[in-house]
């Protein structure tokens, strides 16, 4: 089997984001791989920007939403010790955002949660399970215990 060479590590802020995290980084490690991290925005408003979807990290936004979203992604991916340009935040429906990304940047293994909050505890969350099955590459669901 060839290596994984690019993982895509996906976060939602929950409690498990590091326990994920760390998951990602090891196969990361293990593979040799890059690893970039994406969070897609979905709770606020799309400000009218000039550089559409991809939010730059590197300037403050001027939208207090968007500033606030914008410091707490980079102090989470500082914390997990990601690179900075390998940090994605964007805006968008999760489901699709994810998938249509990791094709872009042609991420071999999409690296989620999988939340057992719907159908009776008994199936993977909403947003894994639409990345199991749109992704054209592979995807570690890291099982999260309620
Ligand atoms: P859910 O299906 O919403 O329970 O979420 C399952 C997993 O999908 C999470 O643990 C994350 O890995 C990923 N996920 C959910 N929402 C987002 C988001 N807004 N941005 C990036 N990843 C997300």
């Amino acid at each position: 089997m060839q290596n994984y060479q690019h993982l895509l590590l996906a976060i939602d802020y929950s409690t498990e984001t590091c326990a994920i995290a760390e998951k990602a980084k090891a196969l990361a490690f293990c593979y040799h791989a890059k690893l970039s991290i994406i969070h897609i925005l979905d709770n606020i408003p799309m400000p009218d920007t000039p550089y559409g979807a991809v939010i730059p990290l590197s300037i403050p936004a001027d939208n207090v939403l968007l500033e606030e979203e914008r410091l707490k992604f980079n102090q989470l991916c500082d914390k997990l010790d990601i690179e900075f340009n390998q940090r994605w935040l964007i805006w968008g429906v999760p489901k699709q955002a994810i998938t249509e990304f990791a094709s872009q940047q042609q991420i071999d293994l999409i690296v989620t949660g999988s939340h057992a909050r719907h159908g009776l505890g008994l199936l993977i969350g909403s947003t894994a399970n639409s990345v199991l099955h749109h992704a054209v590459c592979d995807i570690l669901a890291v099982r999260i215990s309620d």
